[in-house]
């Protein structure tokens, strides 16, 4: 798996934010969100070949139970279970961060991580039609696979985040989660485990987006998700 960079840090979204953890970010993605907030790993991938065992090995040196896979999309190396096998093998907790959209050859949703955060994408998140490379297209066709995400909702723990800008992102989410009703595993699709958060990184966005993100999430029973990093941070590598 290529690796663009290893470090550690608090997690900034979702079910475990605050948590100490080490974050494994892997270099490559399918996708060419016009927002995305690691270019790095997507539009001009950087980063070093290592194998699963080198990846444990320099996990295990931060001395933290909780780790992050990420991306890029971590699910897109042909490695990617082998890389999540060994980073369970120490019995610390693995979270993987997915945009839902590939699972890898032999990769079981149910043993894959302790939490699975899916991340899908919304149409607003394509790039301009005149992106180089047919971006546009490629994005469009590859970024919805609801048997994927249907695998990856059987896994024991899951949440998702969407990234959400406008009230037409919201409603976009809210009817591709009716969607996706009853291809959940046995415990469904609680609410409780869906976050939208705010897109953009500069705060005066963010601000703007939160405002009335809040208390629309809350009003159709969704969880709103502050991007904490950000505000800790900055928007910045290695954070
Ligand atoms: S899926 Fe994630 S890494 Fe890939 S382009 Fe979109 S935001 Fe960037």
């Amino acid at each position: 798996m290529r690796i663009a960079e290893l470090y550690a840090s608090l997690q900034g979204e979702g079910l475990l934010a605050g948590t100490p953890s080490v974050f494994v970010r892997s270099s490559g993605c399918n996708l060419r969100c016009r927002w995305c907030d690691t270019p790095f790993t997507s539009w001009q991938p950087v980063g070093t070949e290592r194998d699963a065992a080198e990846i444990a090995a320099a996990v295990a040196t931060h001395g933290l139970r909780h780790v992050v896979l990420t991306g890029g999309e971590p699910l897109l190396p042909g490695d990617a279970a082998r890389v999540c096998a060994a980073l369970r093998s120490g019995g610390g907790h693995l979270t993987v961060e997915t945009a839902g959209s590939v699972l890898p050859p032999g990769a079981d949703p149910a043993t894959l991580a302790d939490l699975i955060s899916i991340s899908p994408k919304l149409a607003s998140s394509a790039p301009p039609a005149e992106t180089p490379g047919d971006w546009r297209r490629r994005h469009d066709a590859a970024r919805r696979d609801d048997d994927v995400l249907a695998l990856l909702l059987s896994a024991p723990a899951w949440q998702m985040k969407f990234v959400v800008g406008s009230r037409g992102d919201l409603d976009e989410t809210l009817r591709w989660l009716d969607a996706l009703e009853g291809r959940a595993g046995p415990a469904g699709l609680p609410r409780r485990r869906v976050f939208v958060m705010p897109e953009g990184v500069a705060p005066e966005r963010l601000d703007a987006v939160t405002a009335w993100l809040r208390p629309a999430a809350e009003a159709e029973g969704v969880r709103f998700a502050p991007r904490h990093h950000i505000a800790w941070f900055g928007h910045r590598r290695g954070t």
